[in-house]
């Protein structure tokens, strides 16, 4: 990969790298975007296969928290972190989330780190010990586990996506299915049963599964069945990105995508184009999941409890509002990239006008 190209391409500002010797930490930062604010994005640990994997995931998960900000409507910018992990599952450690803290802190507030996938409120606390710019932990810093409030945007989604099919918004006799069922997926499971849809979910560890199956009354699907084939109403997947292209969507049977992953899309313009093409409506990934930022985000900017829960429910209006400024746009994804980058040139332009003139 040609980073700065790279970087020039998708208007990155900034990529910082750290090893450390004492923690064995191998973290990388990735800030697009201040032009609206902090960049506030999580943090995630992975086992990557070759570091430029974690690379092109991390430059990737930044610009489009960038997006998610910006379409949310709240100051702040994009930014995410990855820790490259030596093996799947290593266990984290607070002399690592420590270490972490201390690569965040060195950015001096210009990028704020959260939760991400492999990222627990713990190890959140354990990096706020070193530094003040982060959000999501219980004792050190603030916010907590951001999934419920995301699970409840991706489902003010889905209602979006019943409103521009002009379906009306009962769940009853729908049939979703989940891939993915932590964090966010067995929250959004629980929505959904709660309001009578049936769900079929999957995951990759089966007791995760299971316990939506014994909890929520969940189908879940056997190892024969593909949940990308099945006859659905909505597939939400709610697991990890580029699980959407021109394979799977020649698959899909379903009529709606909105879940909670980011990056559902492998290649943005040509997948988003394709689900549009077979007719398949496509609730763009940082619409609806932007719950957890506008929850972490907003805390971090000062609003209250009630302008955050209004905010999250607002999240239907904004995916309406993508849809239909879509009818003209090659895909719903690009419309959404098109809404957020007009509230960003909206931002810069202004503060560009209110510069002083040079002496
Ligand atoms: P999580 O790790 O709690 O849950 C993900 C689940 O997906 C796990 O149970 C895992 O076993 C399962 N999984 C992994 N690969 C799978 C596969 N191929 N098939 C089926 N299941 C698979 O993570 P989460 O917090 O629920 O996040 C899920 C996605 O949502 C991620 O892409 C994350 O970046 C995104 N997201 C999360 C939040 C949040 O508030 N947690 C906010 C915005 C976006």
């Amino acid at each position: 990969m040609h980073v700065l190209e790279s970087m020039v391409n998708h208007g990155h500002e900034r990529l910082s790298f750290t090893q450390d010797p004492e923690t064995g930490l191998k973290a990388i930062i990735a800030i697009h975007s201040t032009v609206l604010g902090p960049a506030l994005g999580g943090t995630r640990r992975w086992a990557y296969a070759h570091e430029s994997e974690a690379l092109f995931d991390v430059l990737r998960l930044s610009e489009g928290m960038t997006y998610k900000a910006a379409a949310a409507d709240l100051p702040l910018g994009g930014g995410k972190s990855v820790i490259l992990l030596p093996k799947p599952g290593e266990q984290p450690t607070e002399a690592q989330g420590r270490s972490m803290g201390r690569f965040v802190d060195s950015h001096g507030g210009m990028y704020i780190a959260a939760e991400d996938v492999g990222v627990s409120p713990q190890f959140c606390d354990w990096m706020a010990k070193e530094s003040k710019f982060i959000m999501g932990g219980e004792a050190v810093s603030h916010g907590g586990d951001p999934s419920p409030w995301t699970a409840l945007g991706c489902f003010n989604s889905m209602k979006a996506c019943l409103r521009h099919l002009g379906k009306s918004v009962d769940f009853k006799s729908l049939t979703v299915g989940i891939q993915g069922c932590g964090a966010t997926g067995y929250k959004l499971a629980k929505l959904l049963r709660e309001a009578g849809a049936a769900v079929l979910v999957t995951d990759v560890h089966v007791p995760t599964m299971k316990r939506c199956v014994e909890e929520l009354g969940c189908v879940a699907l056997g190892n024969d069945r593909n949940l990308f084939a099945e006859k659905l109403d909505i597939l939400a997947p709610c697991a990890l990105g580029g699980i959407l292209d021109h394979k799977t969507i020649q698959q899909l049977k379903c009529q709606v995508v909105c879940g909670t992953a980011n990056n559902q899309l492998l290649h943005p313009d040509a997948d988003g184009a394709l689900l549009k093409q077979r007719g398949i409506l496509y609730a763009p990934d940082f619409i609806a999941n932007a719950g957890g930022l506008i929850r972490l985000g907003g805390l971090y900017v000062g609003l209250t409890e009630k302008r955050i829960d209004e905010k999250v429910a607002a999240i239907e209006e904004t995916t309406l509002t993508v849809f239909k400024e879509s009818s003209h746009a090659a895909s719903t994804s690009d419309a959404a990239i098109a809404f957020a980058k007009r509230r960003i040139e909206s931002v810069r332009k202004a503060k560009a006008n209110a510069q002083p003139v040079g002496v």
